[in-house]
């Protein structure tokens, strides 16, 4: 796969060819929106990181004043943004994403909302008059595909499962309307934040493999699912029935302490959707939204034996 790191492309007999300067965007970027929209089944536009791409939707496609519908339990950092944008006129409505979504013009969906592992009501959504974004981060197109299932727009933290080895900050739009996706890309080169090549190829690189990584890690995550429903010392686990994000409940914020610090081939870190297994306790970053004893769980490509050996030691620390 070819990577041009290129700020500049020369004038073709004196006029701008298709690539100019690498803000507007460069043919690294162009390869890898082209293999995403393949997936996703429309046109994707990147950003330099998922709360990027969540910021570019609701700056370039709303108007002050206007009002989205975020599904309640959706990863808490798409809150904090709307909260962060309400003083430029941006308001904000939670839900239960189960059922349909009350007025606004905006509907955020998110498949699998993180951390709570719910799915939206995907059919009520699409009756909603707004358009409808969903945010399919942790599912990823080969589980989900919001535009086929009634939604405007797929919104992607590329930074997990879809470059998928921790080494890559990107997000995506991928939207069925080319118009709003000229809009997006509009939008991003007038405001700057557009992800390098090398984060382009990494992306690139990362879609290769995203079919076997995912085949993998669900796998090992159901059988660690199953073991974790019949282990004494938790109380609720959570998990879609697909890919490799689950959470789980200890019985308090000691208790889940000592499980993320007694883990030792699982990481004790944040973030998801990488080769590597890692562990935290949410409440850490989401105070009282999540139970102060749930453990947020994302599976790597580690031999599962080994991660519930890993898991299973260090939940005996928690009863
Ligand atoms: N959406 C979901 C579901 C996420 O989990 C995250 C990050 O954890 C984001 C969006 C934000 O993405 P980024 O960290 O790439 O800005």
């Amino acid at each position: 796969m070819p990577l041009d790191r290129s700020t500049a492309w020369p004038y073709e007999d004196g006029e701008p060819g298709a690539f100019v300067y690498s803000r507007y965007g460069g043919p690294t970027l162009a390869d890898a929106e082209a293999a995403l929209g393949a997936l996703d089944g429309g046109e994707a536009v990147l950003f330099a990181s998922g709360t990027a791409a969540s910021a570019a939707v609701v700056l370039a496609l709303l108007e002050p004043g206007q009002t989205v519908a975020l599904a309640e339990g959706a990863y808490y950092g798409t809150g904090v943004l709307f909260g962060e944008l309400a003083r430029w006129g941006l308001r904000h409505v939670e839900f239960d994403q189960t059922g349909p979504p009350p007025a606004a013009d905006l509907v955020w969906l998110e498949a699998p909302s993180n951390p709570f592992l719910t799915m939206p009501d995907f059919e009520a959504a699409a009756d909603h008059p707004a358009r409808v974004l969903c945010d399919s981060t942790a599912a990823t197109p080969l589980n989900v595909k919001p535009l086929e299932r009634g939604c405007e727009l797929a919104l992607h933290s590329a930074t997990k499962y879809l470059a998928g080895h921790d080494d890559a900050l990107v997000g995506a739009v991928v939207c069925g309307d080319p118009d709003t996706a000229a809009r997006l890309r509009e939008f991003r080169t007038r405001t700057g934040p557009v992800p390098g090549a090398d984060t382009a190829w990494l992306l690139l690189r990362g879609l290769q493999t995203l079919e076997v990584r995912l085949a993998r890690q669900t796998e090992s995550a159901r059988k660690l699912v199953d073991r974790l429903r019949s282990h004494a010392a938790i109380a609720t686990v959570r998990y879609p029935g697909f890919s490799a994000l689950l959470s789980f409940d200890v019985a308090d914020a000691d208790a889940a302490r000592r499980v993320e610090t007694g883990v030792s081939l699982i990481a004790n870190a944040t973030s998801l959707g990488g080769v590597t297994s890692r562990i935290e306790a949410r409440a850490r970053w989401e105070g009282d939204r999540v139970p102060p004893g749930l453990l947020r769980l994302s599976v790597g490509l580690e031999d599962v034996e080994a991660l519930w050996s890993d898991l299973e030691r260090a939940l005996d620390r928690a009863s």
